[in-house]
This record gives C-alpha cells, structure tokens and sequence, in this order.
C-alpha cells in the first residue's frame, strides 16, 4: 500500500475563486493562468475543472498550452512567455496559442514566417525583465503595419513589480505609463493585472485580467492570507502520523540538533519532508494541524519525515492524519514560516505526492 502522503484538491474552491476572480475583475474578461503544472495542482485538472467558465487559458511556455490541447480543451491560450524558438509561430497559429511577443528576435520569427497567428505585445512599464520600451511601440507598430501582421495582434500586456504591496506607487505609476504607450491605438485590447491587482481599490483592469495565485486560494497580497481575501483553499497537503514518542527534558530531536526538549514532550514523526516539496527552511513552531487542531513543527525537516510537537494533541495514534497546509493552516502561513511565498509551495510539491480530487458536496449559489 503506498503512503498516504496525498495533495487533495478541491475543484469546487477553484472554480469559485476564479468566480470571485471575475467578480472582481468587473467588465474585464479573466484568462485563468494555470503555468506551472496548474501552479502544482496539475494543469490538466485544473483547467479541464474551469472549462465552462474560463473563455482562455495563460501558461509560461508551449508545452503547457499543449497540455491544455491534450486534454481536449478547444479555449485561445496566450503564452505569457511568447515562443521559444521561430518555428512555434507555425504551431501557434495552428492550435490557437496567442504568444505574448516581448522582444525583437520574437517579432522577427513572427515577421519572416508565413504564419500569422494572434499574438500579443509585451509592454515594458517599468517592471524590465520583459517587454518593448513605450519609446520603442511607434517604431514597433510601424513595422507591423507595413509586414500585414497588424490585424492579428490583439493588444498590449504589461506586468506589475509591485502589486503584492498595497503601499507602493509602483503599481499606479506602471498603470500611467502604460496607458500613456497604449493610447494611439484605442481600439487595441490591454491586459495588465495579476491576481494581486484584483485587489488594488481603483485599480483599472481593462479588458483582460490575469488571475493566477488567486485562483488556488493563495494571497497574492503581502501580509494578507487567502481566507481573509475572501479566497478558498483548493490544495490540502496531508501526511500520516507514522510514529510518536516520548522526548525526554534534554534531548533533541533529528537533523543538527537544532530542537532540545524543555520538558518531556510528546512528539511525532511525519511522513513528509522537502523530497515532496515540503519547504526545508519551515523550522520549529511552523504551523501543522491533525483532527483539526494546531500543532507546531519541532526541529528540522528532512527529506522523507519531518517532527511535530503532540503536546496539543495528546489523543492521537499512528495512522492519524496531519495536515501540513490546508483549511485548518494555510499555505501562506507556512509559506510566511519558511520566508517564502504560497506560489513557490504549491508549485515545488514534487511528483511523489499523488494529487487526489476530492469530492465536494459544497456548491456555492452562482457556481455552475
Ligand atoms: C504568472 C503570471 C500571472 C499570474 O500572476 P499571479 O500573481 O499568480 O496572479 C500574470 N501575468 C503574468 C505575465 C505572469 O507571468
């Protein structure tokens, strides 16, 4: 029998926080973004789960938007990264991906090719790893004009530095910049906010928004947990409790040494450590949960267990069920413990975890 070690996920959580996603993006469209293998959920789970809702699909690269076809879904698929190579241009318009082109090698392939498929320009509002200067767009446009490849591109994108905190400037001034390098072509599509932006009071979100972290219940805000967005968990990450015993006053537990026993402390072992993408740099007090009540994270994780203190739990047995991050303790916290991000959790956990659908009775009024 394997370990049940397991991610569950919750299909319904997704499907109404990418509600809550479109909810708060107003008269703009959302294109979910499932990167990353479904931001560690599995791409073709998570975006088969959205099918009815989501009119198009973001991923990095193309061979996350042919996951997204070998899973028999027909929706655009915009790819944040643009192509890699000339001879994707081809494949892009065959398979309706529309690239995000950020730079001149990319304009040349789309320029030189007999292909025309939909694409994208990246704006460079200030964030400069991606993206035309708005100095550069005249020039740019010019140059499409003139080639016929105009009439495929739908519009601008830009992206945010600094939509995770709600006191920069950044944000605001990105969001001028960009308005001022878009503004002669009005009729054109502009696509700027990440899931953060959904957030921001006043923020303009045009016509497409690009909700990701959001849409896995991940804070896509600083100092703020998904719940208290409004935002459901989707992925429960759980272990089996697989021993527990008594550490005396004096001794330490696993790896360094780094844990010491004040008392005698009722202490268990954990089948999960960071060869399943549980973060090594979660030390002691990070929070765990088992039969819905917290415990804590005593010494250092290693790669198969990890120790928790059982002091709060003095019931419970072997074969019990931990919760390392979920509905009881959120991923942001644990995120927030190892000096981290929720994006990079759920995106590290490794192959060895199974991902498990869970079955969900709750339905929320509006979810199809
Ligand atoms: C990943 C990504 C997003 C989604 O970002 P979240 O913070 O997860 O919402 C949006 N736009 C671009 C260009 C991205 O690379």
């Amino acid at each position: 029998m394997p370990r049940s070690t397991v991610a569950r996920i919750d299909l319904q959580a997704l499907r109404n926080n990418y509600l809550k996603a479109c909810e708060r993006a107003g008269s703009a469209k959302a294109m979910a973004v499932v990167k990353a293998d479904g931001y560690g959920h599995g791409i073709a789970r998570v975006a088969s789960a959205l099918n009815d809702l989501a009119p198009k699909y973001a991923v990095a690269c193309i061979e996350e938007a042919w996951a997204i076809r070998d899973a028999g879904l027909t929706q655009p698929v915009v790819l944040l990264q643009g192509v890699h190579a000339a001879e994707d241009i081809a494949e892009c318009s065959g398979k309706t991906f529309e690239p995000v082109l950020h730079g001149e090698s990319q304009l040349e392939w789309l320029l030189k090719g007999g292909h025309r498929p939909v694409f994208w320009l990246k704006v460079n509002t200030g964030m400069n790893r991606l993206g035309f200067r708005p100095e550069e767009l005249p020039g740019v446009m010019e140059n499409l004009e003139k080639t016929g490849a105009l009439s495929q591109l739908q519009g601008f994108v830009t992206h945010f530095a600094c939509a995770d905190d709600a006191g920069s400037a950044m944000t605001a001034e990105q969001t001028s910049v960009f308005i001022n390098a878009t503004s002669p072509w009005p009729t054109l599509l502009k696509s700027v906010a990440n899931s953060a932006a959904h957030f921001i009071a006043g923020q303009p979100l045009f016509d497409w928004s690009r909700p990701g972290i959001m849409l896995y219940g991940g804070s896509p805000i600083v100092g703020k947990t998904g719940p208290e967005l409004g935002l459901e968990p989707v992925m429960t990450l759980e272990a089996p409790l697989i021993t527990t015993r008594v550490v005396r006053a004096g001794e330490s537990v696993g790896y360094g040494s780094v844990w010491t026993a004040r008392q005698d402390t009722l202490m268990g072992m954990v089948a999960v450590g960071y060869g399943d993408g549980y973060p090594r740099h979660a030390g002691t007090d990070t929070p765990a949960a088992i039969d819905g009540r917290r415990i804590r994270l005593i010494g250092r994780v290693s790669m198969d267990m990890l120790a928790v203190d059982l002091s709060n739990a003095p019931g419970v047995s072997v074969g019990d069920t931990v919760e390392l991050w979920g509905r009881t303790v959120g991923v942001d916290e644990v995120a927030s413990c190892a000096g981290t991000i929720s994006y990079e959790l759920l995106t590290g956990l490794t192959s060895r975890v199974p991902r498990i659908v869970q079955p969900s009775a709750r339905q929320k009024p509006g979810a199809r």
